[in-house]
Protein backbone atom coordinates (compact mmCIF):
# COMPACT_ATOMS: atom_id res chain seq x y z
CA UNK A 1 0.00 0.00 0.00
CA UNK A 2 0.99 3.67 -0.86
CA UNK A 3 1.16 5.82 1.99
CA UNK A 4 2.78 9.00 3.55
CA UNK A 5 3.18 10.35 6.83
CA UNK A 6 2.63 13.56 8.89
CA UNK A 7 5.03 14.25 11.50
CA UNK A 8 3.08 17.26 14.10
CA UNK A 9 6.02 19.31 15.25
CA UNK A 10 3.85 22.58 16.25
CA UNK A 11 3.16 22.01 19.77
CA UNK A 12 3.90 24.63 22.39
CA UNK A 13 5.95 22.03 24.97
CA UNK A 14 4.60 23.82 27.36
CA UNK A 15 5.24 20.98 29.69
CA UNK A 16 8.20 20.11 28.81
CA UNK A 17 10.50 21.97 31.20
CA UNK A 18 13.12 25.20 30.00
CA UNK A 19 14.88 24.67 26.86
CA UNK A 20 14.70 25.05 23.15
CA UNK A 21 10.81 23.27 21.87
CA UNK A 22 10.73 19.89 21.86
CA UNK A 23 11.47 18.56 18.01
CA UNK A 24 14.26 20.20 18.20
CA UNK A 25 15.78 19.11 21.09
CA UNK A 26 18.49 16.17 20.91
CA UNK A 27 18.36 12.83 21.79
CA UNK A 28 21.00 10.56 21.11
CA UNK A 29 22.46 13.02 19.01
CA UNK A 30 19.93 13.26 16.96
CA UNK A 31 16.99 16.14 17.06
CA UNK A 32 13.53 14.37 18.04
CA UNK A 33 11.55 15.39 15.04
CA UNK A 34 14.64 13.70 13.20
CA UNK A 35 13.80 10.01 15.05
CA UNK A 36 10.61 9.50 13.54
CA UNK A 37 11.55 11.25 10.79
CA UNK A 38 14.14 9.06 9.69
CA UNK A 39 12.19 5.90 11.25
CA UNK A 40 9.00 6.58 8.81
CA UNK A 41 11.58 7.26 6.03
CA UNK A 42 12.69 3.83 6.32
CA UNK A 43 9.82 2.30 6.72
CA UNK A 44 8.89 3.03 3.40
CA UNK A 45 6.70 6.34 3.45
CA UNK A 46 6.12 8.22 0.50
CA UNK A 47 6.13 12.13 1.41
CA UNK A 48 6.60 12.89 4.67
CA UNK A 49 5.47 15.96 5.97
CA UNK A 50 6.77 18.25 8.88
CA UNK A 51 3.99 19.86 10.49
CA UNK A 52 6.52 23.15 11.30
CA UNK A 53 4.79 26.41 13.97
CA UNK A 54 5.79 29.18 12.30
CA UNK A 55 8.87 30.76 12.80
CA UNK A 56 10.71 27.77 13.66
CA UNK A 57 11.40 26.69 9.75
CA UNK A 58 15.36 26.90 10.29
CA UNK A 59 15.21 24.70 13.10
CA UNK A 60 13.19 22.03 11.01
CA UNK A 61 15.91 22.36 8.20
CA UNK A 62 18.70 22.18 10.50
CA UNK A 63 17.20 19.07 12.72
CA UNK A 64 16.09 17.37 8.94
CA UNK A 65 19.64 18.28 7.09
CA UNK A 66 20.35 15.17 4.55
CA UNK A 67 16.45 13.54 4.45
CA UNK A 68 15.18 13.10 1.47
CA UNK A 69 11.98 13.08 0.57
CA UNK A 70 10.28 15.48 3.27
CA UNK A 71 8.46 18.58 3.25
CA UNK A 72 7.13 21.42 5.63
CA UNK A 73 3.82 22.75 6.49
CA UNK A 74 3.42 25.58 8.94
CA UNK A 75 1.18 24.60 11.99
CA UNK A 76 -1.48 26.14 13.38
CA UNK A 77 -3.06 27.22 16.28
CA UNK A 78 -4.26 24.00 17.70
CA UNK A 79 -3.21 19.94 17.07
CA UNK A 80 -6.29 19.68 14.88
CA UNK A 81 -5.36 22.56 12.41
CA UNK A 82 -1.52 21.59 12.37
CA UNK A 83 -3.03 17.94 11.29
CA UNK A 84 -5.52 20.15 8.74
CA UNK A 85 -2.70 21.69 7.68
CA UNK A 86 -0.49 18.61 7.04
CA UNK A 87 -3.10 17.34 5.11
CA UNK A 88 -3.22 20.08 2.63
CA UNK A 89 0.62 19.71 1.85
CA UNK A 90 -0.65 15.84 0.68
CA UNK A 91 -3.21 17.52 -1.48
CA UNK A 92 -1.69 15.88 -4.59
CA UNK A 93 -1.95 12.48 -3.30
CA UNK A 94 -4.53 10.08 -4.24
CA UNK A 95 -7.42 9.36 -1.70
CA UNK A 96 -6.76 5.90 -1.78
CA UNK A 97 -3.63 6.19 -0.38
CA UNK A 98 -2.32 6.19 3.31
CA UNK A 99 -1.29 8.46 5.82
CA UNK A 100 0.28 7.90 8.83
CA UNK A 101 0.00 10.74 11.26
CA UNK A 102 2.38 11.03 13.89
CA UNK A 103 3.65 13.28 16.72
CA UNK A 104 6.70 14.32 16.79
CA UNK A 105 7.49 13.51 20.56
CA UNK A 106 6.75 9.70 20.17
CA UNK A 107 10.41 9.24 19.01
CA UNK A 108 10.56 5.24 18.88
CA UNK A 109 8.47 4.24 16.01
CA UNK A 110 9.58 1.43 13.97
CA UNK A 111 8.87 -0.49 10.40
CA UNK A 112 7.09 -3.00 12.99
CA UNK A 113 4.36 -0.51 14.38
CA UNK A 114 4.06 0.96 10.49
CA UNK A 115 3.06 -2.72 9.24
CA UNK A 116 0.90 -3.40 11.78
CA UNK A 117 -1.16 -0.49 11.25
CA UNK A 118 -1.17 -0.50 7.29
CA UNK A 119 -2.01 -4.54 7.51
CA UNK A 120 -5.04 -3.07 9.85
CA UNK A 121 -6.10 -0.22 7.35
CA UNK A 122 -6.63 -2.87 5.16
CA UNK A 123 -10.26 -3.96 6.22
CA UNK A 124 -10.78 -0.46 8.03
CA UNK A 125 -10.73 3.50 7.14
CA UNK A 126 -8.14 3.95 10.38
CA UNK A 127 -6.47 2.29 12.68
CA UNK A 128 -4.75 3.32 16.01
CA UNK A 129 -2.01 1.83 18.56
CA UNK A 130 -3.93 1.14 21.97
CA UNK A 131 -2.21 0.13 24.85
CA UNK A 132 -4.48 -0.94 27.96
CA UNK A 133 -4.28 0.97 31.04
CA UNK A 134 -2.62 -1.03 33.76
CA UNK A 135 -2.41 1.69 36.71
CA UNK A 136 -5.70 2.24 39.09
CA UNK A 137 -7.40 5.30 37.84
CA UNK A 138 -7.77 7.67 40.82
CA UNK A 139 -9.35 11.32 40.50
CA UNK A 140 -7.79 13.71 43.13
CA UNK A 141 -10.35 13.09 45.70
CA UNK A 142 -9.54 9.97 45.44
CA UNK A 143 -12.72 8.02 44.28
CA UNK A 144 -11.55 5.16 41.86
CA UNK A 145 -12.43 5.12 38.13
CA UNK A 146 -13.19 1.78 36.65
CA UNK A 147 -10.51 1.14 34.13
CA UNK A 148 -12.27 -2.03 31.89
CA UNK A 149 -11.75 -1.16 28.38
CA UNK A 150 -10.03 2.22 29.08
CA UNK A 151 -6.95 2.04 26.62
CA UNK A 152 -4.57 4.59 25.80
CA UNK A 153 -4.63 5.95 22.18
CA UNK A 154 -0.88 6.34 20.60
CA UNK A 155 0.57 7.32 17.61
CA UNK A 156 1.01 6.80 14.72
CA UNK A 157 -3.13 6.76 13.65
CA UNK A 158 -3.25 5.21 10.29
CA UNK A 159 -5.98 6.16 7.54
CA UNK A 160 -6.99 6.17 4.09
CA UNK A 161 -6.03 10.07 2.72
CA UNK A 162 -9.53 10.59 1.37
CA UNK A 163 -11.53 9.14 4.17
CA UNK A 164 -9.80 11.30 7.02
CA UNK A 165 -9.77 14.64 4.54
CA UNK A 166 -13.33 13.94 4.29
CA UNK A 167 -13.57 13.50 8.33
CA UNK A 168 -12.01 16.86 8.92
CA UNK A 169 -13.72 19.16 6.23
CA UNK A 170 -17.20 17.41 8.44
CA UNK A 171 -15.62 18.29 11.81
CA UNK A 172 -17.90 20.85 13.41
CA UNK A 173 -17.58 23.99 14.53
CA UNK A 174 -19.13 23.66 17.44
CA UNK A 175 -17.54 20.60 18.72
CA UNK A 176 -14.38 21.08 20.37
CA UNK A 177 -10.93 20.33 19.93
CA UNK A 178 -10.34 16.31 19.07
CA UNK A 179 -7.32 15.04 20.79
CA UNK A 180 -6.67 12.46 18.18
CA UNK A 181 -7.69 11.82 14.72
CA UNK A 182 -9.26 9.00 14.97
CA UNK A 183 -11.61 10.82 16.95
CA UNK A 184 -12.02 13.16 13.87
CA UNK A 185 -12.75 9.69 11.51
CA UNK A 186 -14.47 7.89 13.96
CA UNK A 187 -17.16 11.17 14.14
CA UNK A 188 -17.48 11.12 10.69
CA UNK A 189 -18.78 7.08 10.55
CA UNK A 190 -15.53 5.84 9.66
CA UNK A 191 -14.70 2.30 11.12
CA UNK A 192 -11.31 2.23 13.43
CA UNK A 193 -9.46 -0.60 14.09
CA UNK A 194 -7.28 -0.49 17.39
CA UNK A 195 -3.78 -2.57 17.02
CA UNK A 196 -1.59 -3.60 20.24
CA UNK A 197 0.30 -0.52 21.31
CA UNK A 198 3.89 -0.54 22.06
CA UNK A 199 4.93 1.49 25.93
CA UNK A 200 8.09 2.26 23.16
CA UNK A 201 5.14 4.88 21.76
CA UNK A 202 5.37 6.90 24.98
CA UNK A 203 4.95 10.37 24.35
CA UNK A 204 7.53 13.12 25.54
CA UNK A 205 5.86 15.58 27.64
CA UNK A 206 7.52 16.01 31.09
CA UNK A 207 11.09 16.70 31.61
CA UNK A 208 11.05 13.50 33.13
CA UNK A 209 10.39 11.53 30.16
CA UNK A 210 12.84 13.10 27.73
CA UNK A 211 15.65 11.93 30.75
CA UNK A 212 13.91 8.23 30.65
CA UNK A 213 14.09 8.73 26.68
CA UNK A 214 18.01 9.73 26.90
CA UNK A 215 18.82 6.66 29.12
CA UNK A 216 16.95 3.83 26.75
CA UNK A 217 18.91 5.55 23.74
CA UNK A 218 21.95 4.99 25.97
CA UNK A 219 20.88 1.62 26.73
CA UNK A 220 20.91 0.27 23.22
CA UNK A 221 23.89 1.84 21.80
CA UNK A 222 26.75 0.03 20.71
CA UNK A 223 30.49 1.36 21.97
CA UNK A 224 33.03 1.59 20.06
CA UNK A 225 37.08 2.26 20.62
CA UNK A 226 39.06 3.92 18.04
CA UNK A 227 42.94 4.04 17.85
CA UNK A 228 45.00 6.41 15.85
CA UNK A 229 49.18 6.88 15.68
CA UNK A 230 51.10 9.51 14.00
CA UNK A 231 54.47 10.68 14.39
CA UNK A 232 56.51 13.96 12.75
CA UNK A 233 59.99 14.99 11.81
CA UNK A 234 61.43 18.15 13.60
CA UNK A 235 63.29 20.37 11.69
CA UNK A 236 64.28 23.82 11.88
CA UNK A 237 61.31 26.33 13.58
CA UNK A 238 60.43 27.80 16.47
CA UNK A 239 57.25 26.00 17.83
CA UNK A 240 55.43 23.49 17.42
CA UNK A 241 51.75 22.87 17.27
CA UNK A 242 50.05 19.72 19.48
CA UNK A 243 46.93 19.65 20.04
CA UNK A 244 45.81 22.58 18.37
CA UNK A 245 48.04 24.66 20.71
CA UNK A 246 51.29 26.75 19.63
CA UNK A 247 53.91 25.40 21.53
CA UNK A 248 57.20 27.65 21.36
CA UNK A 249 60.31 25.57 20.98
CA UNK A 250 63.64 26.04 19.15
CA UNK A 251 62.20 23.63 16.58
CA UNK A 252 59.17 22.51 14.35
CA UNK A 253 57.57 19.70 13.17
CA UNK A 254 57.73 18.81 9.57
CA UNK A 255 54.84 18.01 7.29
CA UNK A 256 52.71 18.60 4.77
CA UNK A 257 49.76 20.58 7.03
CA UNK A 258 50.82 22.00 10.19
CA UNK A 259 51.94 18.65 11.30
CA UNK A 260 49.62 18.40 14.81
CA UNK A 261 50.87 14.80 15.42
CA UNK A 262 47.94 15.25 17.98
CA UNK A 263 45.31 15.66 16.09
CA UNK A 264 46.10 13.65 13.40
CA UNK A 265 46.04 10.97 15.65
CA UNK A 266 43.18 11.93 16.76
CA UNK A 267 41.57 11.89 13.60
CA UNK A 268 42.24 8.92 12.58
CA UNK A 269 41.00 7.38 15.88
CA UNK A 270 37.24 9.05 15.65
CA UNK A 271 37.51 7.67 11.92
CA UNK A 272 38.93 4.03 13.39
CA UNK A 273 35.95 3.96 15.86
CA UNK A 274 33.11 4.14 12.66
CA UNK A 275 35.39 2.00 10.65
CA UNK A 276 35.47 5.16 8.05
CA UNK A 277 39.12 4.93 6.89
CA UNK A 278 41.81 7.04 7.93
CA UNK A 279 43.29 10.83 7.39
CA UNK A 280 45.37 9.53 4.40
CA UNK A 281 42.23 8.48 2.58
CA UNK A 282 40.63 11.66 3.06
CA UNK A 283 43.04 14.24 2.79
CA UNK A 284 45.55 12.85 0.51
CA UNK A 285 49.10 14.54 1.01
CA UNK A 286 48.97 14.36 -2.99
CA UNK A 287 46.45 17.49 -2.68
CA UNK A 288 48.13 20.94 -2.37
CA UNK A 289 45.15 22.65 -0.58
CA UNK A 290 45.86 20.80 2.70
CA UNK A 291 49.28 22.66 2.12
CA UNK A 292 50.14 24.27 6.39
CA UNK A 293 46.25 23.55 6.62
CA UNK A 294 45.48 24.02 10.85
CA UNK A 295 44.80 20.03 11.60
CA UNK A 296 41.43 20.93 13.49
CA UNK A 297 39.72 20.63 9.92
CA UNK A 298 40.53 16.98 9.58
CA UNK A 299 39.40 16.85 12.62
CA UNK A 300 35.98 18.66 12.25
CA UNK A 301 35.84 16.36 8.96
CA UNK A 302 35.81 13.09 11.12
CA UNK A 303 33.24 14.97 13.28
CA UNK A 304 30.64 15.28 10.30
CA UNK A 305 31.38 11.53 9.33
CA UNK A 306 30.62 11.01 12.70
CA UNK A 307 27.51 12.76 13.11
CA UNK A 308 26.20 11.28 9.60
CA UNK A 309 26.31 8.21 11.37
CA UNK A 310 24.47 9.36 14.29
CA UNK A 311 27.17 8.42 16.39
CA UNK A 312 28.47 10.56 19.64
CA UNK A 313 32.10 10.93 20.39
CA UNK A 314 31.85 9.85 24.28
CA UNK A 315 35.70 10.81 25.06
CA UNK A 316 39.28 11.28 23.62
CA UNK A 317 42.90 10.32 25.59
CA UNK A 318 46.02 11.22 24.10
CA UNK A 319 49.48 10.15 24.89
CA UNK A 320 52.29 12.67 23.24
CA UNK A 321 55.84 11.00 23.21
CA UNK A 322 58.94 13.45 23.28
CA UNK A 323 62.29 13.90 24.77
CA UNK A 324 61.53 18.13 24.05
CA UNK A 325 59.69 20.70 24.36
CA UNK A 326 58.54 20.19 27.49
CA UNK A 327 54.51 19.75 28.06
CA UNK A 328 53.27 18.96 31.29
CA UNK A 329 53.13 23.37 31.47
CA UNK A 330 50.61 22.97 28.12
CA UNK A 331 48.45 19.92 29.13
CA UNK A 332 45.20 22.07 30.40
CA UNK A 333 45.52 24.41 27.41
CA UNK A 334 45.79 21.71 25.44
CA UNK A 335 42.66 19.82 27.19
CA UNK A 336 40.33 22.79 26.81
CA UNK A 337 41.21 23.24 23.07
CA UNK A 338 40.20 19.83 22.51
CA UNK A 339 37.16 20.09 24.74
CA UNK A 340 36.20 22.63 22.95
CA UNK A 341 36.80 21.68 19.45
CA UNK A 342 35.21 18.64 20.38
CA UNK A 343 31.97 19.64 22.30
CA UNK A 344 32.89 17.18 25.10
CA UNK A 345 33.46 18.53 28.87
CA UNK A 346 36.82 18.58 30.12
CA UNK A 347 37.04 15.40 32.21
CA UNK A 348 36.09 13.36 28.64
CA UNK A 349 38.92 14.58 27.05
CA UNK A 350 42.69 13.21 28.63
CA UNK A 351 45.89 14.21 27.81
CA UNK A 352 49.09 12.71 28.82
CA UNK A 353 52.82 13.54 27.90
CA UNK A 354 55.56 10.73 28.22
CA UNK A 355 58.87 10.21 27.09
CA UNK A 356 60.99 6.73 25.77
CA UNK A 357 63.90 7.57 28.37
CA UNK A 358 65.76 8.60 25.46
CA UNK A 359 65.83 5.75 23.29
CA UNK A 360 64.22 5.74 19.76
CA UNK A 361 63.73 8.39 17.43
CA UNK A 362 61.53 10.05 19.84
CA UNK A 363 64.35 9.07 22.39
CA UNK A 364 66.69 10.57 20.53
CA UNK A 365 65.03 13.61 19.66
CA UNK A 366 64.61 12.99 16.01
CA UNK A 367 60.79 13.27 16.18
CA UNK A 368 57.46 13.12 18.14
CA UNK A 369 54.65 11.02 18.50
CA UNK A 370 51.16 10.66 19.21
CA UNK A 371 48.83 7.94 20.07
CA UNK A 372 45.16 8.78 20.58
CA UNK A 373 41.62 6.60 21.79
CA UNK A 374 38.19 7.87 20.87
CA UNK A 375 35.17 6.40 22.87
CA UNK A 376 31.88 6.47 20.18
CA UNK A 377 28.55 5.60 21.28
CA UNK A 378 26.75 4.15 17.87
CA UNK A 379 22.84 4.39 18.24
CA UNK A 380 21.21 0.84 18.51
MG1 LIG B 1 50.49 13.37 10.47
Amino acid sequence: MRWNAVIVAAGASSRAGDGPRKPWRRLGGRAIVRWSADALTTAGAGAVVIVVPPGDEAEAASALAGLAGWRSAVGGATRALSVRAGLAALADEPDDDAVLIHDAARPFVTSTHVERLLTALEAADGALPALPVADTLKRADLTTLPRDGLSRAQTPQAFRLGAIRRAYAAWPAGAGEPTDDAQVLTHAGGAVALVPGDPMLFKLTYPEDFHMAEQLVQGAATTRVGHGFDAHRFGPGDGVMLCGVRIPYDRTLVGHSDADAGLHALTDAILGAIGDGDIGEHFPASEPKWRGAASSRFVEHALARLAARGAQLVSVDLTLICEKPRLSPHRDAMRARLAALLSLPLDAVSVKATTTETMGFTGRGEGLAAQALAVVQLPA
